[in-house]
């Protein structure tokens, strides 16, 4: 079964296998998933609102109702989380009240929860964007996704919008600093487990000299039926071929 939607702005704390406890924030719609990307093993299942901007059709929580929410739920956990998490119904990003978001959390938990760390879990697809950089940048933690090396199979498996372009993606990430990659490999006809692909993929993490590098494969349900998950050899091939490219890198095996 495909994971229903968040209807709410505050979700959790989730256990998550990367973050630990993570109290999640979703300032995308509660009914729609709105994303520059739709991949073919999304866990929502198919994007229904693919933009690269978000117009006034949509209906987007605003920064005072998400800062009263993280506060209301701040004070009623017996524990703060260890990380307070920009997630959710898509991507993050395309709030267009994004940086005021940012800045509404870090000054939140530097109130309500000083030991919590801020990440974010984003497709990448705006990072180029100088503003989008200097956003991201106030965060503790920048999980950003990249799942492909070649171009050809980014616009199979992540299918972005038209004007969403893997080396503008590959710059944006090489500009920014801390990142970590969080990279999903699956087989399968439209899957990017494929030799030629991983040798692309690698180039790219030379020019991004990510942090950490975080691999994993399906857990939960998918749209694409042809795609399969990755086994455990081939997940530690492939994080072999990080470490020996001088990155720390991290399997995330099924639940
Ligand atoms: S980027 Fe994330 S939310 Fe968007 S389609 Fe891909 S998996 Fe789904």
């Amino acid at each position: 079964m495909l994971l229903t939607l968040k209807k709410d702005i505050i979700y959790g704390p989730v256990h998550s296998r990367r973050l630990g406890r993570s109290l999640g924030i979703n300032i995308l719609p509660g009914d729609k998933k709105a994303c520059p990307f739709n991949c073919v093993y999304c866990q929502y299942g198919w994007t229904e609102y693919h933009t690269t901007r978000i117009d006034g059709s949509l209906c987007l929580p605003s920064v005072e109702e998400v800062k009263k929410a993280l506060e209301t739920a701040l004070i009623n956990l017996k524990e703060p989380p260890a990380f307070i998490t920009f997630s959710g119904n898509g991507e993050p990003t395309l709030h267009p009240d994004f940086d005021a978001m940012v800045e509404s959390i870090v000054s939140i938990r530097n109130l309500l929860a000083p030991a919590a760390r801020t990440a974010i879990l984003s497709n990448s697809a705006l990072v180029w964007e100088k503003p989008i950089q200097v956003s991201l940048s106030k965060l503790d933690s920048r999980i950003m996704k990249l799942d492909c090396g070649s171009p050809l199979l980014f616009e199979r498996y992540n299918q972005p919008c038209s004007g969403v372009d893997l080396d503008l993606i590959t710059q944006g990430l090489e500009e920014l600093e801390d990142v970590t990659i969080q990279a999903l490999f699956a087989s399968g006809e439209t899957g990017n487990l494929n030799t030629q692909n991983i040798e692309e993929w690698i180039k790219r993490l030379k020019r991004i000299k990510p942090k950490a590098v975080q691999l994993y494969t399906l857990d939960r349900d998918y749209p694409d039926k042809t795609l399969e998950h990755a086994n455990d050899e081939e997940l530690s091939n492939i994080k072999s071929q990080v470490l020996q490219a001088s990155f720390p890198a991290e399997v995330y095996s099924r639940l």
